[in-house]
């Protein structure tokens, strides 16, 4: 049973002002307007670029009692939303391994001044969870597949996933009529780029977005080398000389992707150009992981740690005024600074992939 609604200030209850009315900026001028929940850091995949297999051989998971409970959850939701919040997005680890997760989402739907409610999963287990997820009012949802081709899903997923899973996931989901179902592909230079066209092909005209992403050095596990990034200027170029494309308007400020129109009116596609065309400038998020640490940017060493706070008895007031300040002084843009920082990629500390869910 989840009771943190009840618990919250009133005063910050009825609270859903926006960011322009209560002007909360980080130091650079970026208000602060989403918020990425990571639920669980366990998942029943190991794809290579996010949590290899030998890696997570090695790795601790996080026990139960360290997870932020669900009213730990909403409680710090109710606080971001007052600061301007409007968008929260489910991810992790694999959300759906997280038990019990539709309660949540019902919760975290209550919240004044939320008006978008999304997820990103590896598309598993959303065949079983699609009308339960819908009816909980999780409006969007983002589906992960990076390839069509059924024996090399199963190698990028490290030998775990089942493609067929993930498309009748993907059909589920819009079965259960989603505002929006995207479809995410990481693309790797000789590893899933030959995909490109049958991945257009199988879902231009249909219910799902599909949006290419540039392969992105997070964390350490990984061992990236952008030498395996394939940019996405190639890929709309390689999209438009089979299937001819047009650039589309942005939707709202801070959309990471790039959208693209089919010609032939066959809906859209889009691109997120992290690292060869940063973003860093229109970034409004903030993370949270599953343990309660605040990050600042994908590519942070560390997090604040608001769970301390929280279970050291903070009240709203003293939680407000740590996320506050901590956004205040949030000065990172470290995909722009990537190809000046002098020390290689892999030699920073930095949270993984996996802790904080993209
Ligand atoms: N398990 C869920 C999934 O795979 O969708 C949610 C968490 S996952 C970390 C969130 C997104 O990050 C996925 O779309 C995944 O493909 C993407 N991702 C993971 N590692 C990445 C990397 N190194 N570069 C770019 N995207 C990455
Ligand atoms: Fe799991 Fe998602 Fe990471 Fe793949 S990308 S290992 S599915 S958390
Ligand atoms: Fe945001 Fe950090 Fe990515 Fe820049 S590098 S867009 S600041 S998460």
């Amino acid at each position: 049973m989840i009771a943190s609604v009840k618990t919250i200030d009133p005063a910050l209850r009825t609270s859903s002002r926006s960011f322009e009315e209560r002007g909360l900026r980080d130091f650079l001028g970026r208000p602060l307007c989403d918020l990425r929940i990571s639920v669980i850091d366990r998942c029943n995949f190991r794809c290579h670029y996010c949590m290899p297999q030998e890696y997570s051989k090695r790795y601790t998971f996080l026990k139960e009692t360290e997870w932020l409970s669900f009213d730990e959850i909403v409680r710090l939701a109710h606080l971001f939303a007052a600061l301007g919040v409007s968008k929260i997005r489910l991810t992790g680890g694999e959300p759906l391994l997280r038990p019990r997760l539709p309660e949540l989402i019902k919760e975290l739907k209550r919240i004044p001044g939320i008006k978008d409610l999304a997820m990103t999963t590896n598309g598993s287990l959303v065949s079983e969870y699609a009308k339960a997820l819908k009816e909980a009012g999780l409006d969007r949802i983002t589906i992960s597949l990076d390839t069509l081709d059924a024996a090399l899903f199963r190698r990028m997923s490290g030998g775990n996933g089942r493609l067929e899973d993930v498309l009748e996931g993907i059909r589920r989901a819009e079965e259960a009529d989603f505002d929006c179902i995207k479809i995410n592909v990481v693309l790797q230079k000789s590893g899933n780029d030959h995909q490109i066209l049958d991945l257009v092909r199988y879902f231009k005209g249909g219910k799902s977005i599909l949006r290419f992403i540039e392969y992105m050095d997070v964390g350490n596990c990984n061992r990236w080398n952008i030498k395996d990034v394939v940019p996405s200027a190639e890929v709309v170029k390689t999209i438009h000389e089979h299937f001819p494309i047009k650039p589309a308007k942005s939707n709202y400020f801070g959309e990471v992707a790039s959208r693209y129109q089919f010609l032939d009116g066959s809906g859209e596609v889009g691109f997120i150009p992290s690292v060869t065309q940063p973003f860093c400038r229109t970034c409004t998020r903030a993370r949270l992981s599953t343990d309660g640490r605040m990050y600042m940017c994908l590519f942070s060493a560390e997090g604040v740690n608001l769970r301390a706070a929280l279970r050291g008895g903070a009240s709203d007031k003293n939680l407000l005024a740590i996320i506050q300040k901590t956004w205040q002084d949030r000065a990172d843009r470290y995909s722009e600074q990537r190809a000046q920082l002098g020390t290689p990629s892999q030699f920073l500390p930095k949270v993984e992939m996996f802790q904080i869910g993209g």
